[in-house]
């Protein structure tokens, strides 16, 4: 069935996105490649043909909400699992999930219309006897055409988020990030203007580049810090920023630009994960504490008011309470306006997943309580700091 024909925009799509930004941004890239094909989009689950869920494999706990989610809709409708838990599972997601119907690995997006139509198509037979018959995945996408970048939907369209590389080739010991969304590649820099350019046209002001690791980005001779100085004097932008930063691949004249450039906000997120050199080394994150706190001053000298956030992990396996205690200080004195902290979750794949995870349940919980509430104590003085 063609994807423009009268029965196909009848068909109702409703989307929903667990995880990070990055995933935010894949939601509207599907959205905007469905309305292009002519479906509709809503946001009514009960009301809708097609449901579809954009989720996160970073952690066991978003993956058991989403495993929950779909047992719980309503029969049927069509049911696609989309993103990195389509990738980590592939079609063995159809054993978890007996009434899914469609697999889309964050490489194959655009295949998503032609997929919903052929299903669409499908249980409009009278011989079709279920949609269990009938099932498509699509894992195998190495790099997305360019042209899903630009369909022009965005859920703010004053604040957009535009992707500026896909992937990621750190393998940190604990992350299924580069297993799923594969090895780091840079969009080119004539296409990231033109999506920018396109967005700044239609009103948006404000832009997020976002990236698994954005300060390694490369474009031919042009690195990141030229990318930025280019956006910087675009016309029609009041402000940007960029996500997410790695300790590793910050050079400091990144911080002469954030206080330099005028529309770059003066912020910086900065993810250390573990005070302890031990933990960090068995992470494979490479840098230690010293490194990375030598980065903090130097970012304080230069971006003077700055503000700086950062991720932690706490329970990592083998984190003794000394390596913990290291991460305690490291919070205490580094003073971040915001940390986003998480309790280690083991994930096949990852070269971690083969460690044993030492520290408890209780124990996790207890260490990210109290990194929580020191945190949220340091957080509420800077915030009163900062009305006076
Ligand atoms: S830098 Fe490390 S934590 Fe971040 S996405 Fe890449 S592998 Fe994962």
């Amino acid at each position: 069935m063609p994807a423009n024909t009268d029965k196909t925009k009848k068909v109702k799509v409703f989307l929903r996105t667990f995880g990070c930004q990055m995933n935010m941004r894949d939601s509207e890239l599907i959205c905007g490649l469905l309305q292009k094909a002519g479906f509709l989009i809503c946001d009514d689950a009960d009301k809708a043909d097609v449901i579809i869920l954009n989720t996160c494999a970073v952690r066991q706990h978003a993956e058991d909400r989403v495993w929950s989610q779909i047992g719980a809709y309503k029969s049927g409708k069509i049911i696609g699992l989309v993103g990195c838990m389509a990738q980590h599972y592939k079609d063995g997601a159809f054993s978890r999930a007996e009434n899914l119907s469609f697999v889309v690995g964050p490489q194959d997006i655009e295949k998503i219309p032609k997929i919903i139509s052929q299903l669409s198509a499908f249980s409009c037979q009278p011989s079709a006897k279920s949609l269990f018959e009938k099932k498509i995945w699509e894992t195998d996408g190495l790099i997305r055409p360019e042209e899903v970048y630009h369909t022009g939907f965005y859920e703010d369209n004053k604040h957009v988020s535009v992707v500026i590389s896909e992937g990621c080739s750190n393998f940190c010991s604990y992350c299924i990030v580069p297993y799923v969304r594969g090895p780091l590649r840079h969009r080119r820099k004539k296409d990231i203007i033109r999506e920018i350019q396109s967005a700044l046209d239609k009103g948006a002001d404000s832009i997020t580049l976002l990236g698994q690791n954005v300060n390694a980005y490369q474009d031919g001779e042009l690195n990141f810090l030229k990318l930025l100085k280019e956006i910087d004097s675009l016309k029609g932008l009041r402000e940007f920023d960029f996500l997410t930063s790695h300790p590793k691949d910050t050079k400091n004249e990144l911080f002469k630009l954030i206080n330099d450039l005028v529309k770059l906000k003066k912020a910086l997120h900065l993810p250390v994960q573990s005070g302890s050199d031990r933990i960090l080394k068995l992470m494979h994150r490479g840098y230690n504490r010293k490194f990375y706190l030598d980065l903090v001053s130097k970012y304080r000298k230069v971006v003077k008011g700055g503000l700086l956030s950062t991720d932690i992990i706490v329970g990592f396996p083998t984190e003794s309470v000394e390596d913990f205690k290291e991460t305690l200080a490291l919070v205490k004195d580094t003073g971040f306006n915001a940390a986003f902290i998480f309790k280690y979750s083991p994930r096949s794949l990852t070269e971690s997943f083969k460690m044993i995870d030492t520290v408890s349940k209780q124990e996790k919980e207890q260490r990210h309580k109290m990194i929580l509430e020191l945190q949220q104590g340091i957080s509420g003085k800077l915030r009163k700091k900062d009305k006076r």
